[in-house]
């Protein structure tokens, strides 16, 4: 059964608006997957038609959408290999912060380069020592006049060699409850101080970096709200990350290109792979239909709460099983070789081009089920919500 029996002709209309700018951004050829010339493209594309900022409030010139338009975008753009947004971080992450607790001042310098790409930001969270139990965090700033001396270190930092800019937690005092005490400051990483160095994950790609402060000086205007209170900030910043980690839309993905895969190879016929996949699917299903009700009720006004763990928690389990099935699909040809790897003794690949994919697309899920909070932090948060304790 489809979903789409439930979407009012309105919901129609904007799905089809949705594929119409989809189709005139790319007349010629399909978005290809994670190419930097389409989602150039595209990102101009959303600008002209005032769909960039798709998920900002109206007053910070967001469209406004409904929960379904908002789903129906999320499926549209995922299917077409089209980010929903662009822009990062800063656009997902930080903005929301801006809104809520940054002044006009802040609103008005940051806001603008985030919208138009010009910016591009970390996320300065995790500690060597401060990962699932954040606020152990000891990185530390002094305050001296109008400035902060920062010192420390990040580790895990996505992206940081390529941002311009990183919001980051900081410890300004020594409290009791560890909590109390983090500053959410925003640090320029062109000062000097700042050094990032690359660590290369199991997949050949650097996408992490360490990232040091060595006495950096951050202007006292770079602290969003009051000294003492980014824990607070911080929370609502993580509640935005983890909801919408249910994957749903890229294990649709996954599952039509594995169908065609072992269609093509002959693998479809084999009924232990083809009863895996149909278990599978029949799970994702599920957890679409889940995905859908939370949805409905959050349009409703009911917050997500332990929920959102839940999707997180079976939404990795099935892109990471999904990811098993294709490297299986792909057979011998899913040989490790990184299509952007960094070792200059990486092996020539052979092979169709679809199953080289698949090794290191199978290696970068398994981190699903540690960032954004591990699949253990998801338990406990639903233990907590069920059991009570
Ligand atoms: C793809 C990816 C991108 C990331 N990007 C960033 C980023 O941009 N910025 C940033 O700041 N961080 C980032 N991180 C770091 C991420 O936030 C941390 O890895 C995560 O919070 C876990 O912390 P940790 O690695 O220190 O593990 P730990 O917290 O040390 O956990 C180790 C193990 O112990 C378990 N464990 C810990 N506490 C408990 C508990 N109370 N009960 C049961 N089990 C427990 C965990 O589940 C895990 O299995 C990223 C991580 C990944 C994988």
């Amino acid at each position: 059964m489809s979903m789409d029996l439930d979407f009012t002709a309105a919901d129609h209309a904007f799905r089809d608006e949705v594929r119409g700018l989809i189709a005139a951004t790319f007349p010629d050829h399909p978005p290809r997957e994670k190419n930097a010339e389409d989602e150039a493209a595209w990102h101009r594309a959303l600008i002209a038609k005032g769909w960039a900022a798709n998920k900002w409030p109206v007053k910070f010139g967001g469209p406004g959408w409904t929960a379904t338009q908002a789903f129906i975008w999320e499926r549209e753009t995922t299917a077409a290999n089209l980010p929903p947004q662009v822009g990062g971080m800063g656009m997902g992450m930080l903005a929301p912060i801006l809104f809520a607790y940054g002044s006009p001042e802040q609103q008005a310098r940051f806001l603008p380069d985030i919208l138009a790409d010009r910016k591009r930001w970390c996320q300065g969270y995790s500690e060597p020592g401060a990962g699932s139990d954040l606020a152990s965090l000891r990185t530390a700033a002094r305050r001296e006049g109008e400035v902060y001396v920062v010192e420390g270190e990040k580790v895990w930092t996505s992206g940081a060699h390529l941002a311009d800019w990183m919001f980051c937690l900081v410890r300004t005092a020594t409290e009791p409850k560890k909590q109390a005490g983090i500053t959410f400051l925003l640090i320029d990483m062109t000062t000097p101080g700042v050094s990032v160095s690359p660590i290369i994950s199991i997949d050949g790609r650097h996408a992490f970096n360490r990232v040091t402060f060595d006495g950096v000086r951050v202007p006292v205007e770079n602290r969003i709200g009051e000294e003492g209170q980014g824990w607070t900030y911080a929370k609502g910043l993580l509640t935005h990350e983890r909801t919408g980690q249910a994957y749903v839309s890229l294990s649709l993905n996954l599952l039509a290109g594995i169908r065609a895969a072992a269609t093509e190879s002959g693998l479809i016929r084999e009924t232990g792979f083809a009863s895996r996949l149909m278990t599978t699917e029949i799970e994702l299903r599920a957890l679409e239909m889940t995905e859908l009700r939370t949805l409905w009720e959050v349009a409703a006004g009911d917050a997500p709460g332990a929920q959102s763990s839940m999707l997180k928690l079976k939404g990795t389990e099935l892109v990471q099983r999904l990811t098993e099935l294709y490297v299986e699909a792909a057979g011998p040809y899913a040989a490790p070789w990184f299509p952007a790897t960094d070792w200059p003794q990486a092996p020539q690949p052979v092979g169709p081009a679809w199953a080289r994919l698949e090794a290191a697309r199978y290696l970068e899920g398994r981190a699903a089920s540690i960032a954004g909070g591990t699949d253990e932090i998801q338990r406990n948060i639903m233990a907590k919500a069920v059991l009570r304790i």
